[in-house]
């Protein structure tokens, strides 16, 4: 198995793990963007949010929500981002759905997720309802 998230969660690879459940697992990122950079991860592989059965997306949220206060609290930090790359395009490069949370301090001058999109495009209501519409006719 190639899967270096699949091999943390079967004790194959070496982790720092700071949470478990039946169905996740949280650990450090090995190259955090702040000290207590956490990943949380399905116990099961799947690739994307989208991938996820209902029963584990609602557990890895679950992890989430349990371990967001305990990273703030060990590094004191004033906020976290909680964030996921969410397909190569976006920026995923470990192909096993994580939930990043990344400590954030009052001052630290790294913005909002909002940042990482230059500009905003000028949508008119009716691009945006159909937008919208396409979307909910998805399923
Ligand atoms: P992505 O770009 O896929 O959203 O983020 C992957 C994250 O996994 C990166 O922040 C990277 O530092 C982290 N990472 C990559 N390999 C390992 C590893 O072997 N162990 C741990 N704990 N984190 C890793
Ligand atoms: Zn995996």
């Amino acid at each position: 198995m190639s899967c270096i998230f699949c091999r943390i969660v079967d004790g194959d690879l070496p982790s720092r793990t700071v949470y478990e459940s039946d169905e996740a697992l949280a650990f450090l990122d090995a190259n955090p963007l702040t000290a207590g950079h956490t990943l949380v991860v399905p116990r099961d592989h799947y690739e994307t949010v989208g991938d996820l059965p209902p029963g584990t997306a609602g557990a890895v949220f679950e992890a989430v929500s349990a371990v967001t206060p305990r990273v703030e609290a060990a590094v004191d930090a004033d906020a976290t981002t909680v964030a996921v790359n969410n397909g190569e395009a976006a920026g995923q490069e470990v192909p096993h759905t994580h939930v990043h949370i990344v400590p954030r301090f009052e001052g630290d001058g790294n913005g909002p997720i909002h940042r990482l999109f230059g500009s905003r495009p000028a949508l008119s209501d009716e691009e945006l309802d159909a937008v919208a519409a396409a979307i909910r006719s998805e399923h």
